[in-house]
């Protein structure tokens, strides 16, 4: 028994006995498992549940100490705070959430079944022989569009 362990400044409390100060690490599980087994003996603990994982139940003073080290912590913690590990992941667009134009059709996910077709109304004026809004423009322009429109116009009447 020459071998000194290493780390010891990574003491820690029993959770059992405050007087037990044990190296972290094996030396420590071996030591709990020992304190356990002699508290079960003359009295019955309460088992709580860890928050990690449903199936592990902990004897109650050993919760703090579990909590800390349970091996499904990683996984919550990293659930929690999604590591992304390069700069183009962030660059990805479909993990962008995009400012949807229309922002009513986010909201209506729950009316799915009757999927509605997107208002065009460049399609809406066609159909319906609107001659489209020409503001701002000179009279000479408007002049020439107007023309356009009446052609456009017979060319729909035309091909109905
Ligand atoms: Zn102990
Ligand atoms: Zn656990």
């Amino acid at each position: 028994m020459s071998k000194k362990p290493d780390g010891y400044s990574n003491i820690v409390e029993c959770p059992y006995n405050k007087a037990h100060q044990i190296e972290n690490g094996r030396r420590f599980q071996t030591h709990l498992i020992k304190c356990r087994r002699e508290y079960e003996k003359c009295r019955t603990l309460n088992k709580v549940q860890c928050p990690f994982n449903a199936t592990h139940l902990i004897n109650e003073p050993e919760r703090q100490h579990h909590v800390e080290n349970c091996p499904d912590r990683v996984i919550v913690d990293k659930f929690r705070m999604p590591v992304v590990d390069s700069i183009q992941a962030l660059q990805r667009a479909d993990n962008i959430k995009m400012i949807p134009q229309n922002p009513l059709d986010d909201e209506e996910d729950w009316d799915n079944d009757a999927p509605t077709q997107a208002y065009d109304p460049q399609k809406y004026c066609e159909a319906n022989n609107i001659i489209r809004q020409c503001h701002g423009m000179q009279p000479s322009e408007r002049k020439a569009f107007r023309k356009q429109e009446h052609l456009r116009l017979g060319d729909i009447r035309k091909t109905k």
